[in-house]
């Protein structure tokens, strides 16, 4: 209770000082000044739109001739993909079945926060497509999120809240991993992490403050995250303080920049593939397919299609919201401008109606947190 007291306190004192104020935005992709790392020239154009470069994607035909060296191999499968409810992994299904013929097996990570329409997505679709789905639950995050919580709230920092669910990305590559290996499936794949979603801004935060900065670590932009995340920890020293935090955070910092070394190491016969960096990512023929071939449906609480997979999204878009004016959902957009897919007025609708918090279950988030 006194945490909750604590934290409506926190957001209150925010809003009465950031809340208000009005940022200049970007007049191309409406990124604020205060995006980590931003550099607007004196039309209020911002780098990220004067340097942009296309998408690029490798191509259909690369993925083929890549299937081929793993199709009809021993095991019972040719690949498994980590499916969590959300629209990008149910497409990546969808297409792995019915366009590329694969015997595929689903897999999902239960991190504890997984909504019920999101279970009801992946139980849909894996009988629509009749593929097996294979349900675990890890507690990495569980583990972690109480505590990490805790830690903000003694001293909040926009940084450090990407970082409350540190455990659960762990939990999904591991697990996938771990099933690859043990019914001997050589490909492993991911709809996870398309170029449109690049998600810059989780690790800008950290390389571009003082220790991220540093000159002589700038050309590692991996080491720059780990001196900046060092930077917020030696200002906020009691995320540190639980081991179990700290050794999960350790393994999933090695787990998500190192993952070919991990790969390779301790999973040397398994394959490693993101979809979406293959064939386009297309957010209308996503939604389309999925809803008409998977009846594929968003959550009642949700007014984004995107990241209702994971009720932690919704505490983490409030708390950015709050703190630095702007949340993953306006970044996801503002590359959507650049890429040509929808225009900057459809951008500020959507800007306005995705980023309604259902306050009903940030609550019961929040109690589940706080236990
Ligand atoms: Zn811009």
């Amino acid at each position: 209770m006194l945490v909750l007291i604590n934290l409506l306190v926190y957001i209150k004192i925010l809003k009465y000082l950031v809340g208000e104020k009005t940022m200049k935005k970007c007049t191309k992709c409406l990124l604020p000044e205060n995006y980590p790392g931003i550099e607007l020239d004196e039309d209020l154009i911002c780098h990220y739109c004067l340097t942009h470069k296309k998408a690029e994607y490798k191509g259909k035909d690369k993925l083929e001739k890549l299937f081929e060296s793993f199709r009809n191999s021993d095991s019972k499968y040719d690949c498994i993909v980590g499916i969590s409810g959300g629209r990008d992994s149910a497409y990546a299904l969808y297409y792995l079945v019915k366009k590329c013929n694969l015997r595929v097996l689903a897999y999902t990570a239960d991190n504890g926060f997984v909504p019920e329409e999101s279970k009801i997505n992946m139980r849909k679709m894996t009988d629509i497509l009749n593929v097996k789905l294979i349900v675990e639950k890890h507690e990495f995050l569980k583990k972690c999120i109480r505590h990490n919580v805790l830690s903000w709230l003694r001293r909040p920092s926009p940084a450090m809240i990407p970082m409350i669910c540190c455990g659960c990305r762990l939990g999904i590559f591991r697990g996938l991993l771990k099933c690859a290996k043990k019914k001997k499936i050589p490909l492993v794949i991911s709809g996870a992490g398309n170029p449109i979603e690049a998600s810059r801004f989780k690790k800008k935060f950290f390389t571009a403050n003082p220790f991220g900065r540093m000159i002589f670590i700038r050309k590692s932009k991996i080491f720059s995250f780990l001196f900046g995340y060092v930077y917020e920890i030696i200002k906020n020293p009691l995320y540190f303080l639980n081991p179990i935090n700290t050794i999960i955070f350790l393994k999933e910092y090695f787990y998500c920049f190192h993952s070919n070394r991990i790969r390779d190491l301790f999973y040397p016969n398994q394959r490693t593939l993101r979809l979406y960096r293959y064939i386009e990512w297309n957010e209308d023929k996503i939604l389309l397919t999925i809803k008409n071939e998977l009846n594929w449906k968003m959550s009642k609480d949700s007014t984004s299609s995107w990241r209702f997979d994971c009720l932690i999204s919704i505490l983490k878009n409030y708390l950015l919201k709050k703190s630095v004016g702007f949340t993953e959902k306006d970044e996801i957009l503002s590359n959507m401008i650049r890429e040509k897919m929808i225009t900057k007025e459809e951008a500020l609708k959507r800007i306005k109606s995705e980023n309604i918090t259902p306050w009903n279950v940030l609550s019961e988030v929040f109690k589940d947190i706080m236990g």
